[in-house]
């Protein structure tokens, strides 16, 4: 089996029966059965933040779109509900997993953590205004 190693991205092949694997570059052991799922993690993460921010990102470039108008706000509202939750499940799972194997680079998903936070309270804010 091949993989890529999860601290250093460098190539390793091993036999399909292993259970761990030690990195030949950095050293890094870690189990195979735990491989894939920070991938999985990512799509979580992303599908939900693609839920949360594209219909924002949209109207912003879109004429069609009229950010004045309500539907655009329940609509926005109603994306962010399921998005947000998703979003926040992924990125939570990604820190896990990396926290996991000793991997304290976390700085890219807490910041996607405060900005999903950020996002819904902003849309949330924003629902109850108007
Ligand atoms: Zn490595």
């Amino acid at each position: 089996m091949r993989t890529n190693c999860p601290t250093c991205s460098s190539k390793i092949q091993f036999p399909k029966a292993t259970k761990l694997v030690k990195c030949p570059s950095c050293e890094q052991v870690f189990e195979t059965k735990n491989l894939g799922i920070e991938k999985r993690a990512w799509k979580i993460a992303i599908t939900g933040l693609v839920l949360c921010f594209h219909y924002f990102i949209l109207s912003l470039f879109s004429p069609v779109l009229d950010a004045t108008d309500i539907n655009f706000f329940v609509l926005l509202i109603l994306l962010n509900m399921i998005g947000t939750p998703i979003a926040l499940y992924g990125l939570l799972l990604v820190i896990v997993e990396k926290l996991n194997r000793e991997n304290k680079f976390i700085i890219f998903e807490s910041f996607g953590i405060i900005m999903v936070f950020y996002n819904a309270y902003l849309i949330f804010t924003m629902g109850t205004i108007s």
